[in-house]
């Protein structure tokens, strides 16, 4: 039997987006190697997701995952762990896509009136075979009967009486508005394969093939540990110079929306303290999420106090803007390179916290929560409007932004920035959809170009 790794591989692709129009891949193919020596200063966007990615694929190849049951009902949002088949033969009957008339397509093609001989609701059986030259009335979604080849519309016969005829505009080929049986699966057919995310369509095909329980991987459990002197509970008046704790709620959903269990800790102080203290508590979850206390102020003391503990940095920083403080590693344990509690220092600023979740943390967290999916999925958009880098040189940025889908066909969405005050603007970040990204070289982007998006 192949390894949970070699399913997963073989039902998923794990070939990230790669852009259009820029020269260079965001995720190139051939993977940089792991402990990627950096050349000068900090990595950039394209490199620190070379790092993670390269977890991404460790996690991947790790034995399998813990598996649950949940009902179907709260199934949605997991990550499917074992294949998911067909009960019977889909649909299990030839079944009648519209109402009309079930008949043979030789016989009606003439033109020459057919009998309407009998009528099939669906949710009948058919009361026994078409005869010969006649037409049965058919629901839609009832049994065709056997001997009728074609269904034709209601809309495109003319009826006189108890007859029918095809009207004279009109043509019909044999199998039109017929879905074989076993067309869309055959009994025992694998539909889905273990790793897939159940959203809405496969929780409908799983209840359609009778599974009322599922088999799920076990959420990873993520804590978040929030730092800072200022911050106050959400529902405390912030007295002068402090603020409500925005970064622990806004993270904990993201968490859940990668089918993963938050762990919201008490916030711990900006002392060596009290952040040893809290790191002690926070090292049982299947990853770590800091927020705060990574940039360079005499107050961020979140690196050091991972340092105390034996962490393993993979960066500190990175070239992007808003999150450039960004950490990421891992906390020595028992176990080996894959299974280390991985950690991210997102810097406090609540839209660099989000962007560098979505970029970097997401990806581990799909991988450790068993999905085959890959993070972050980048899109295609065109710009509404000029939009000058104005500053950060050598920065990828991530601008707040809104995306809006086009009414004709063939067009991308169009993408507008939101006027920000700065990545703590949670009012702006609210009012947005998604990330535009201002690639590191581009200095300007034309109004009506092609750029990226990440929604958010
Ligand atoms: P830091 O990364 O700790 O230097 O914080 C950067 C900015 O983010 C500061 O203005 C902090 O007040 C703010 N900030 C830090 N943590 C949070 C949080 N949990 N919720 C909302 N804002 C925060
Ligand atoms: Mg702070």
């Amino acid at each position: 039997m192949p390894a949970f790794s070699s399913l997963l591989f073989a039902s998923c692709s794990l070939v990230p987006f790669s852009p259009v129009s820029s020269p260079v891949p965001l995720f190139p193919r051939s993977l940089p190697p792991y402990n990627l020596p950096m050349s000068s200063g900090l990595p950039s966007y394209e490199d620190a997701a070379s790092i993670v990615m390269q977890h991404v694929r460790n996690i991947a190849q790790t034995p399998p995952h813990r598996v649950e049951e949940v009902g179907l009902a709260s199934a949605a949002g997991r990550i499917l762990a074992s294949p998911l088949r067909a009960d019977d033969d889909q649909p299990p009957f030839p079944r009648s896509t519209r109402d009309g008339y079930a008949c043979r397509a030789a016989e009606i093609s003439s033109h020459a009136p057919l009998p309407v001989a009998g009528s099939i609701h669906a949710g009948q059986p058919p009361s026994g075979p078409l005869p010969s030259a006649a037409a049965w009335e058919i629901m839609t979604g009832a049994p065709v009967p056997v001997g009728a080849d074609c269904v034709v519309m209601l809309e495109h016969v003319e009826r006189s009486g108890d007859t029918i005829h095809l009207a004279p505009s009109r043509a019909i080929a044999p199998g039109e508005n017929i879905v074989a049986q076993g067309a869309q699966a055959r009994r025992g057919d694998q539909l889905l394969t273990p790793g897939v995310f159940l959203g809405p369509a496969q929780i409908a095909l799983a209840a359609s093939c009778g599974y009322s329980i599922l088999e799920v991987f076990r959420r990873p459990s993520v804590a978040i540990l929030t730092t800072g002197d200022e911050l106050v509970p959400i529902d405390t008046a912030p007295g002068t110079g402090k603020i409500r704790n925005s970064n622990a709620s806004m993270l904990a959903a993201l968490v859940t929306e990668f089918a993963a269990a938050p762990i919201i800790l008490p916030t711990a102080a900006d002392s060596a303290q009290a952040l040893d203290t809290a790191l002690q508590k926070a090292t049982q979850a299947d990853m770590l999420l800091i927020s705060g206390g990574v940039s360079a102020g005499k107050y961020d003391l979140v690196e050091p106090a991972l340092a105390r503990l034996g962490a393993q940095f993979h960066f500190t920083g990175v070239k992007i803007q808003p999150g450039k403080p960004l950490v990421f590693g891992q906390i020595p344990g028992s176990g080996d390179s894959t299974t280390r509690q991985v950690f991210f220092g997102l810097p406090g600023n609540p839209i660099s916290s989000a962007a560098t979740f979505l970029l970097f943390a997401a990806p581990v967290l799909a991988a450790l929560s068993g999905s085959c999916e890959v993070y972050p999925r980048f899109l295609l958009a065109q710009l509404a409007h000029d939009t000058d880098r104005k500053s950060k040189p050598g920065l990828t940025r991530f601008l707040p932004a809104f995306c809006t889908y086009n009414r004709s066909v063939n067009a991308l969405p169009q993408v507008a920035t939101i006027p920000w005050h700065g990545s703590g603007d949670l009012t702006a970040f609210a009012q947005s959809n998604c990330f535009l990204v201002i690639p590191e070289e581009a200095a300007h982007l034309e109004a009506g170009s092609t750029v990226r998006i990440l929604l958010h």
